[in-house]
């Protein structure tokens, strides 16, 4: 097993060059979310030419490729999306550019552009890692299962495809968004909340005629940021949940009446201690405290789910209910270091597979810091060892074939 972890890392040191080509050529297919087609073709064709067994594309485009294991092993799913933010007023940002990262405060040689972080190098490494199986002749005894899938930046509902319609599971779930190669076991739960503020419009030549929405609003917003989102509880797996006010809107839209309604949003990330009941509660009780020192406040708290009780949409693999944990960790300190375990502060697809009981991993290059912003950039070095991570995972995982 030692001698192939090092045929592993020649292929991927050997075929540098291939490799940071073939991550530029993904970053330079615009994929923003509902328009993954093109980059999901790409993929499957590639992967398809490198030799995976099976390989398509299903009606939400995500890209769906697999290694048939010989049998009796572990299947190992590794799932990445291929879907990104818009790029904002980033510079060229398809242009997958190799540059110096110090423009970016990090060491060495970076591959920039949209989604290079979030998480497109994931994605290449992934298609790589499974290339140089195929080319070594490694023959796994589980499957090896590669899920590029669309739309996870708009609710996930690519993810919730390949389980749902095409069954594409796995014994192991690997997620590759940026951990910056450490090794992440789960996130908060994330849950959108609005309030709906009532005033009574007039024209704003006379704003002493009618109750204005949008100031009666901000009363409540101000409570939310210096008060409740300070005092939310912490959970000793979770940290913190968040709180925070993300958008507003008022009615009618016109700059000469004082609104009739006004709407606001939040984000909140929470954990098991912090519930979609307990948030419902907390504001409608800033409701009512506001109210009884202002009869004309009115406002309605709305999730935008039902509230959902005590259901929590984060997860946690456990290592001490899931020795995969330490396999993996182990597996990646042969490769690189020994990883630290760590939370993202984001959300991802992990928590689609983790409720159905299997085992949610999380490794891949690139910072979270960098996801989403126009400085959007991987560490060659990070991306090159992720390739060989995820390779050796898999023969770790899924076993191989002695002859
Ligand atoms: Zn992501």
């Amino acid at each position: 097993m030692r001698s192939l972890m090092e045929t592993i890392i020649e292929w991927v040191e050997g075929n540098r060059g291939e490799c940071i080509k073939f991550l530029q050529e993904v970053i330079s297919i615009p994929s923003p979310s509902f328009e993954e087609k093109r980059e999901a073709k790409f993929l499957a064709e590639k992967m398809r030419e490198y030799g995976f067994d099976e390989s398509y594309v299903d009606e939400k485009h995500d890209a769906l490729g697999a290694i048939i294991g010989s049998g009796g092993g572990r299947s190992l799913l590794l799932n990445g999306h291929i879907d990104h933010v818009p790029v904002g007023a980033m510079v060229d940002p398809y242009s997958g550019r190799l540059m110096d990262g110090a423009e970016f405060g990090v060491e060495g040689q970076v591959v920039y552009g949209r989604a290079a972080c979030d998480m497109k190098a994931a994605v290449a490494a992934m298609v790589l890692a499974g290339r140089a199986l195929k080319e070594l002749g490694v023959r796994l005894e589980g499957d090896y299962r590669v899920a590029a899938v669309a739309q996870e930046e708009v609710g996930g509902a690519g993810t919730v495809s390949t389980i749902v319609d095409s069954q594409f599971l796995g014994d192991v779930v690997l997620i590759g968004e940026a951990t910056n190669m450490e090794l992440a076991l789960g996130h908060r739960g994330s849950m959108k909340f609005g309030v709906v503020v009532k005033g009574r419009s007039c024209h704003a030549s006379a704003p002493e005629r009618g109750v204005n929405a949008l100031y009666k609003a901000i009363n409540m917003i101000q409570r939310i940021r210096d008060d409740l989102a300070l005092r939310l509880p912490s959970h000793p797996i979770y940290g913190r949940a968040s709180l925070v006010v993300t958008q507003i809107e008022v009615s009618p839209k016109a700059s000469n009446v004082v609104p009739e309604s006004c709407r606001f949003w939040m984000d909140c990330r929470n954990h098991p201690g912090f519930t979609a009941e307990d948030l419902y509660d907390e504001l409608n009780e800033i409701v009512a405290e506001i109210s009884a020192g202002d009869p004309e406040f009115e406002a309605t708290v709305i999730p935008t789910t039902l509230i959902a009780g005590r259901t929590f949409s984060g997860f946690y693999t456990d290592p001490d209910r899931h020795p995969v944990v330490e396999e993996a960790a182990y597996a990646v300190s042969e490769i690189t270091r020994k990883p630290k375990h760590s939370l993202w502060t984001f959300a991802t697809d992990g928590r689609m597979y983790s409720r159905l009981g299997l085992p949610v991993i999380g490794f891949g290059p690139g910072e979270e810091r960098f996801a989403h912003t126009q400085q959007d950039h991987v560490k060659v070095r990070d991306f090159l060892d992720t390739i060989k991570v995820y390779a050796w995972l898999a023969c770790r995982i899924c076993g191989v074939c002695e002859n």
